[in-house]
């Protein structure tokens, strides 16, 4: 029979797992035998790897994190790192394998699908950073948890007429913040595409917000942009809003993944092994309008999604 891998590598996200049994059950579905590969890419040098039958992945749909483990693996990225995992692909027949991750493991994909063996990307990030896909396992669970966490500072800072200013997660990208913004109805949304000056537009827009009557306020910052703390302190100079800081962190990366992201990843998981089980491999499995696709690794890694300025938009209209 022959044999996949399936790994999940770099930042973890809900809906990893459903991912995962998505393409183990695929595979065995379609004859082929299933090998996990633990902790990425260090997992393939290590020859750390499990046999996959179809009740390896039960209970693990509702499950966030990834029963395969993840990590960064520095040593993959050298030629002898990448050498030793073709060796242990070479050992177990390994004829294709399901990437799990960001762009930075679909660039390692992409070296071993160029070096013999053929790899799917799978868009796995709370991020949703992936400049070729529309949407990204984990985003939908991260978003709504960051939700029910600024709901929770809502009570407490309108009992007390505060400014809560909350960091969100999103290093290069300000999705996470931009949803969170407009469910949780945010004065002010900080992301790191577009500029935003705190004492130029954010103090005045407060005050003028002041004057029709509203006493408390959230404002959300993307942790791209950061300096959460030196924010909040500037605000409550300039408005005089007892203003506190808080940053959400981890917690947006964990819980049971929500019903859009078991199925995203149902869906992708399944797409992926088609294209393994046909030998294809240098693909990334994306959304693109609503429709699972799939694009070449080159291309998908060169595409920029632009941001949704018109969300932001509606963000700084409605939410006054
Ligand atoms: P993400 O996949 O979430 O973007 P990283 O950028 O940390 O996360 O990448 C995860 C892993 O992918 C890295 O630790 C490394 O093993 C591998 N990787 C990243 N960039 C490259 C590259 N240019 N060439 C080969 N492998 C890479």
């Amino acid at each position: 029979n022959k044999t996949i891998g399936v790994l999940t590598s770099g930042g973890d996200s809900p809906g990893m797992n459903a991912a995962i049994r998505a393409v183990v059950r695929t595979g065995i579905a379609k004859g082929l035998h299933v090998v996990g590969i633990k902790r990425g890419y260090n997992g393939l040098i290590t020859g750390d790897l499990l046999d996959m039958d179809l009740r390896s992945v039960s209970d693990i749909i509702h499950r966030g994190g990834t029963v395969l483990y993840t990590a960064r693996s520095p040593e993959f990225k050298t030629e002898e790192g990448m050498q030793k995992a073709i060796k242990v692909c070479k050992e177990h027949n390994i004829a294709g394998i399901a990437v799990i991750g960001g762009d930075g493991s679909f660039r390692g994909a992409s070296d071993l699908s160029e070096r013999g063996i053929p790899c799917v990307g799978i868009p796995g990030t709370i991020d949703n950073d992936i400049s070729s896909s529309d949407y990204t396992i984990g985003f939908d669970t991260s978003v709504n948890t960051a939700m029910e966490m600024v709901d929770r500072l809502r009570d407490t800072t309108e009992s007390h007429d505060r400014c809560s200013v909350v960091e969100v997660m999103g290093r290069r990208a300000g999705w996470i913040a931009l949803d969170t913004a407009i469910a949780v109805g945010a004065t002010a949304v900080l992301v790191p595409e577009i500029a935003y000056d705190v004492e130029k537009e954010l103090v005045p827009r407060i005050r003028e917000i002041q004057k029709t009557g509203k006493k408390h306020y959230i404002i959300i910052v993307a942790e791209g942009v950061g300096h959460t703390a030196e924010i909040a302190k500037l605000v409550e100079e300039k408005t005089g809003i007892e203003t506190r800081a808080t940053v959400l962190g981890h917690v947006q990366r964990g819980g049971s993944p929500t019903v859009r992201d078991r199925v995203v990843a149902s869906q992708m998981g399944y797409h992926a092994v088609e294209l393994l089980a046909a030998g294809i491999g240098n693909r990334v499995v994306v959304m693109k309008d609503s429709k699972i696709v799939d694009y070449d690794i080159y291309e998908a890694l060169k595409m920029v999604k632009p941001f949704d300025k018109n969300l932001y938009d509606i963000s700084n209209t409605i939410n006054i």
